[in-house]
């Protein structure tokens, strides 16, 4: 929707970036009857029909029932949402695997898998049919202070609380004046779905070999998410292979463990960088999303983290708006900050000891690698553990 160019408008919360994470605060804040713009720099029709990006998000239980609490789970097509039964990691020529399962009694699955632009239909749908969220589309961020953001039309919206969702580079972030240790991976992660010969069993398959890492993550009737990492120097070579050559290579990964493979969708590709903002908070100001972490994706880690720093900032400020107190208040900034960083920092820290430790082709890397997956299945407890961890059950 556009804005009256040049006017004032006052909002109670106002949200940079209309990504998954920042339309799902959207949702969860007008929930309780706040007033919310939210501005994106994309077209209307970007936000309401996305295009796919190739990204298969992996959805802890935690997440999928914040997505149904806040009414954008019921909006995704059931066709759609895909079931992680188990999941099992293999480290190149090595006979072990560590596989990944649920044990209990229920028939609950590891987690979910739907694709990004689903999720960021279902969220602007859900955001679209509230009356006080107020979408402005094709507008950027010119400037911005403490309760007050300027668009790039000219217009002032005023408000008691900014929050920023606008990615892992967010410009509002350096508006803010608050900086982030930014880490190069050097590698890119190509996505892509094909469709194969043998059943997946929605089991997801993680695969290491040889500097290249190729995940296959289960979605339709023997159809998968192809994912693979590979030192930047690489990406070009692999993109410019053939189809068949492609699905070839996906099919060596994996040791033909699902048959042949044909691609169904074009290739993406996704240059890694990690980002751990320096702070979360400013005066009148937060970052949440990617603009506050964004994770290496091989953990599945992001959209799950950005989903519970919502939750932890919602919760305060509706705490504050119930006590009729100010909802943008450093008390409340202060409680998200020190809590989202105490979830994601030690989730961060372990990500990338684990892209360190599967990306080293040294023989004694590799040599760990056989041993953490020999140790890993003989150790009940942990497995356990890494499975809560994964589907965020408790
Ligand atoms: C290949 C891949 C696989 C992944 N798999 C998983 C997974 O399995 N599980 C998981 O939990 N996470 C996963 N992630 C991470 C997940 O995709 C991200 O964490 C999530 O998309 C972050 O959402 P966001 O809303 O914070 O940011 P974004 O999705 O980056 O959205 C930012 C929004 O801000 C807008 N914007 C940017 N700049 C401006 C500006 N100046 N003014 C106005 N608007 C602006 C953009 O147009 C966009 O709409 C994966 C990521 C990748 C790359």
């Amino acid at each position: 929707m556009p804005t009256d160019k040049g006017a004032e408008r006052r909002y109670d919360v106002v949200i940079i970036g209309a990504g998954p994470v920042g339309l799902a605060m959207a949702c969860r804040l007008a929930k309780v009857g706040l007033n919310i713009a939210i501005v994106d720099k994309v077209t209307e029709l970007d936000l309401s029909q996305p295009e796919m990006d190739g990204r298969e998000i992996a959805l802890a239980h935690r997440s999928q029932q914040y997505l149904s609490e806040i009414g954008a789970w019921q909006r995704i097509a059931v066709n759609d949402i895909h079931r992680l039964q188990d999941a099992t990691v293999m480290s190149g020529a090595s006979p072990f695997t560590l596989d990944f399962t649920r044990n209990d009694s229920n028939d609950e699955p590891l987690g979910y898998l739907v694709a990004n632009h689903n999720i960021r239909q279902a969220l602007y749908e859900q955001a679209a049919a509230y009356t006080n969220i107020h979408i402005i589309t094709e507008r950027k961020l010119k400037s911005a202070w403490t309760g007050k953001a300027v668009l790039d039309d000219g217009t002032t919206l005023s408000t008691q609380l900014l929050i920023a969702s606008d990615s892992r580079f967010s410009e509002s972030r350096r508006m803010f004046g608050i900086g982030a240790k930014m880490k190069d991976y050097g590698r890119v992660m190509i996505v892509c779905n094909v469709e194969h010969a043998k059943d997946h069993n929605s089991t997801a398959r993680e695969c290491f070999l040889y500097g290249k890492t190729c995940a296959i993550l289960p979605l339709g009737d023997k159809i998968s998410s192809v994912v693979i990492t590979v030192n930047a120097n690489l990406a070009q070579e692999m993109l410019s292979l053939s189809g068949e050559q492609y699905a070839q290579q996906a099919e060596q990964f994996i040791s033909g463990r699902l048959g042949k493979m044909k691609l169904i969708t074009k290739r993406f590709n996704y240059p890694l960088v990690g980002v751990y903002s320096d702070r979360f908070v400013s005066r009148r100001f937060a970052l949440i999303g990617d603009a506050a972490v964004g994770m290496h994706p091989v953990t599945a880690q992001g959209f799950n983290m950005g989903l519970q720093g919502v939750d932890t900032l919602a919760n305060a400020v509706i705490k504050a708006s119930n006590r009729g107190t100010d909802i943008g208040s450093m008390r409340v900034l202060q409680t998200y900050e020190i809590r989202h960083q105490l979830h994601c920092r030690p989730i961060y820290e372990a990500t990338n000891a684990i892209v360190k430790l599967y990306t080293n082709d040294h023989p004694a890397a590799k040599l760990v690698r056989s041993a953490t997956l020999l140790l890993g299945n003989k150790l009940s407890p942990f497995k356990n553990l890494v499975a809560r961890k994964l589907t965020q059950l408790q």
